[in-house]
């Protein structure tokens, strides 16, 4: 059982101190398992709280600009030092606030600290250029620079990991930050914030405002002092983002996806429901690199779904924290909402509903976001349950004739995040990376599951592609380059 203790209040960082809305009103951050655990309660901030947070950023620019490159390093190290030393704490917080698997958020907490000591690494790595001059009076190179006040945004389904790899690369390039994350996991993000802060990061360099997108979202895209906003979210939120920002303001939108597995007739079938189970089913399905299609050979169909069925059949589900659990909840009720809506949209378009999508809503149940994992066979590539995000744990299964036919079909949709193939034939391996319209492509690997030091970004509707999150480009995006012509 989780223990119920006094509901503690947390609440904003604001140049350097830890304060109140102006809005005098709370939120409470619920147990996704169990409903009535109140995790936290935060701040329901309003346009006057970013106001200040972006007031704070903007005055605290300055220093942090000229601030030397290795002290940055330095503080980014020792936060990632706090993160592991609180890493069970963290963790615990992380499943109770989101729901996935404690072993789950051990990685992801674990993953965030060498996030934090790659960027520090990455930050004395920042070069500009020196290029061949006509005249030889004249040294003509460029030099990287930050660009000013940087706005986060973050969603609920990796709340430590994908704010540190924004927020790393952002403070060692120079620039200062307002970082406001998920309403649905403001505690793990406010323990980031809070290791940095521990860790000497000077007042106003981050700055942390919990609230509603409809309260705080305008002002945090909009407010002029903003030069670049960096966003994790829906496809429908980006948008939203990347018409309201102002024409000075850089945008990197990380959006949804539908991510495809194809399976190949001489796929080891053993591996192949593994992968689909892996990247499909754990993280509850919400993860944006999930598979939630699986488009498989004629030869192999029927062999496939009776394996998946009886491996899905299998799976523990229930909360989090609990030993042997394999599924946890869903994050909140909209995600709940959202899962039976597709397994009733997917029935009434004719697909054949293989096994679960039911609401587990009794016993140990009764209290949270449970659901059974779906799968979908009959599924026909046109069919809303086949080309729309659901972002919850239903694998819609197409079957194909042509390895050709399995390419288009998992290139005809508008998202193109992340894909894989399962097959021991290296040359369609190889054609697949080709011409697969995806920012990321797995052979026989999970399309989930992605290394801090490598790019990551989709194409098509899955990201704004101009600069890559993760890897060596990362800083890119937090840097602009100044041409210098020194005679
Ligand atoms: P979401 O509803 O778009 O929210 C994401 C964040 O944006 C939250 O902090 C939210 O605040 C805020 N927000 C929403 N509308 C906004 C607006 N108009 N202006 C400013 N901020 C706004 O997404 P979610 O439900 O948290 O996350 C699930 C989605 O994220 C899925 O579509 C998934 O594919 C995508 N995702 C993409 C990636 C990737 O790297 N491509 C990774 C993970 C998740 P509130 O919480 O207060 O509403």
């Amino acid at each position: 059982m989780v223990t119920v203790t006094a509901v503690q209040t947390f609440n904003n960082l604001i140049n350097g101190e830890w304060v109140a809305s102006s809005s005098g009103n709370t939120f409470d951050s619920t147990n996704p398992a169990q409903v009535t655990d109140i995790v936290g309660r935060f701040q329901a901030s309003v346009e006057a709280d970013v106001l200040l947070a972006m007031e704070s950023a903007e005055r605290a620019f300055a220093a942090w600009r000229n601030t030397a490159p290795s002290k940055r390093a330095e503080i980014l190290y020792k936060a990632a030092d706090l993160l592991e030393a609180g890493l069970e704490q963290y963790a615990e917080e992380l499943t109770r606030e989101e729901g996935k698997t404690l072993a789950s958020s051990r990685m992801e907490v674990k993953r965030s600290a060498q996030t934090l000591r790659y960027y520090a690494s990455e930050g004395l790595n920042v070069s500009g250029s020196t290029l061949p001059s006509d005249d030889p009076t004249t040294f003509v190179y460029t030099r990287k620079e930050p660009l000013g006040v940087v706005t986060v945004i973050t969603p609920w389904n990796f709340p430590i990991s994908i704010p540190v790899r924004k927020i790393a690369p952002a403070l060692v390039t120079g620039n200062t930050v307002v970082f406001k994350p998920a309403s649905d996991t403001p505690l793990i993000a406010l323990r980031l914030v809070e290791v940095l802060h521990l860790a000497g990061l000077p007042a106003g360099v981050i700055n942390f405002v919990t609230g509603s997108a409809s309260r705080t979202g305008t002002p945090l895209v909009t407010h002029p002092a903003v030069k670049a906003v960096t966003f994790t979210g829906s496809t429908g939120a980006g948008e939203t983002i990347n018409k309201a920002v102002r024409l000075s303001t850089r945008v990197q939108l990380e959006l949804g996806g539908k991510n495809p597995l194809v399976v190949l007739e001489d796929a080891d079938i053993d591996l192949a429901v593994e992968l689909a189970i892996k990247a499909g089913f754990e993280l509850t399905g919400q993860a944006c690199t999930g598979t939630s299609r699986v488009i498989v050979m004629d030869e192999v169909h029927d062999l496939f779904v009776q394996q998946l069925i009886a491996k899905t059949e299998a799976l523990t589900i229930g909360n989090g924290l609990y030993k042997g659990i394999e599924i946890g909840p869903l994050a909140n009720q909209s995600q709940l909402s959202n899962v039976l809506d597709y397994v009733a949209i997917g029935q009434a378009e004719g697909a054949t509903l293989a096994f679960g999508g039911e609401h587990l809503a009794d016993g140990e149940y009764a209290n949270g976001y449970f659901v059974r994992p779906a799968i979908f066979t009959n599924v026909t590539p046109k069919m809303r349950i086949a080309q729309e995000e659901i972002f919850g744990p239903v694998i819609s299964i197409i079957r194909v004739s042509s390895f050709k036919e399995a390419i288009e079909i998992a290139n005809d949709i508008e998202y193109g995040l992340s894909a894989a193939i399962c097959t021991s034939d290296p040359n369609r391996a190889q054609y697949f990376i080709q011409h697969i319209q995806a920012g990321i492509v797995k052979v026989n690997r999970p399309t989930t599951g992605v290394a801090y030091n490598a790019p990551f970004g989709g194409v098509k509707m899955s990201s704004t592609a101009t600069y890559r999150e993760s890897g060596r480009t990362a800083v890119d995006f937090y840097t602009q380059e100044k041409t210098v012509y020194h005679g």
